[in-house]
C-alpha cells in the first residue's frame, strides 16, 4: 500500500506542484506515495461558501473557521491512523527523526492555514500537531506542506535511488554532512583534499566524520550540544 498523503487546503492547485517533478514526481507515478486534496471551501455551508471570519477580541485579519474546518476533516481523514497535522509557526519545529518517523507510518493528513490561522477549538476537538517549517511566517500552510512532503517521500523505500546516500546526511547523526567534490580535479585553483584521492576508505571515512563534526561545532552549536549530552 502506497504512503498515504491528504492536504486540505484552499488552494488545491497549488498540488503536487514541485512534488510533481524529480524523485518525488517518479514516485508519485510509481503510486509509492499517493495524494489526494481537499478543498475546504468544498465544504462551507453558507451560500457565499465563506471559510473565515473576524477574530473574537478584535484585531487584524481573519480566522478559519472551525465549522468549515472539521467538517472538511471528518469527510476526507475521519480515520485516525493518520497523524493530523497542522501546518503552524506555532507548532514544533519539524527534525528529521520526526520526518523518518512520519515516513515509516501509513500516511498523514495536512492541514494548510492561511489568514491569521485557525480557530483553536478546531486544533482541539480533532486532535491536530501543530507542525513548524522553521522561524519565519509564510502566508499559507501550502509550502510548508510541500516541504514537509517532500523530506517524507525521499525517504520511502525505492525512492532514492542510493539508499546509502540518506544515511550519512545531514541530521541523520545529529552531525551536519561533510563537504562534497567532484571532478575536475583542480577548479580555478582548488583542489579536490588529497586524501579524498588516497583510495584509502579509512582514511576517508575519518576526515568526512571530522569534517562533519566541525561544520556541526561552528554552524550549528545547538545540534552540537544536543549530540555531546546524548553521547556524554
Ligand atoms: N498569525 C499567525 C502567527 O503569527 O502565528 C501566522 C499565520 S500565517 C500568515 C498563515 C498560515 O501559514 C498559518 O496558519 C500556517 O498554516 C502557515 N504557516 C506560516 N508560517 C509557517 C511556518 N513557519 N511553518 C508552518 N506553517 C506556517
Amino acid at each position: 500500500m502506497s504512503w498515504a498523503a491528504t492536504v486540505l487546503t484552499l488552494y488545491p492547485e497549488m498540488f503536487p506542484g514541485p512534488l510533481g517533478h524529480s524523485l518525488a514526481g517518479r514516485a508519485l507515478e510509481e503510486e509509492i506515495w499517493s495524494l489526494e486534496t481537499v478543498n475546504i471551501r468544498d465544504h462551507a455551508t453558507d451560500k457565499h461558501a465563506s471559510v473565515d471570519d473576524t477574530p473574537a477580541g478584535g484585531g487584524a485579519g481573519m480566522v478559519l473557521k472551525p465549522d468549515v474546518l472539521a467538517a472538511a476533516i471528518d469527510a476526507s481523514a475521519g480515520e485516525t491512523e493518520r497523524p493530523r497535522l497542522l501546518m503552524s509557526p506555532r507548532g514544533a519545529p519539524l527534525t528529521q527523526s520526526r520526518v523518518a518517523q512520519l515516513a515509516e507510518g501509513p500516511g498523514a493528513v495536512l492541514i494548510c492555514g492561511r489568514f491569521e490561522g485557525v480557530d483553536e477549538r478546531v486544533i482541539e476537538a480533532r486532535n491536530l500537531e501543530e507542525v513548524s517549517i522553521g522561524d519565519y511566517v509564510l502566508s499559507g500552510g501550502e509550502p510548508a506542506a510541500l516541504v514537509l512532503l517532500d523530506a517524507v517521500v525521499r525517504l520511502l523505500p525505492d525512492v532514492m535511488g542510493n539508499a546509502l546516500s540518506g544515511e550519512a546526511e545531514s541530521f541523520s547523526g545529529g552531525l551536519l554532512e561533510y563537504p562534497h567534490y567532484t571532478r575536475p580535479r583542480s577548479w580555478e585553483g582548488r583542489d579536490i583534499p588529497e586524501v579524498l584521492l588516497s583510495g584509502d576508505h579509512g582514511r576517508i571515512a575519518k576526515w568526512r566524520a571530522e569534517r562533519s563534526e566541525e561544520l556541526t561545532q561552528s554552524r550549528r552549536p545547538d545540534l552540537w550540544a544536543a549530540r555531546r549530552h546524548t553521547t556524554d
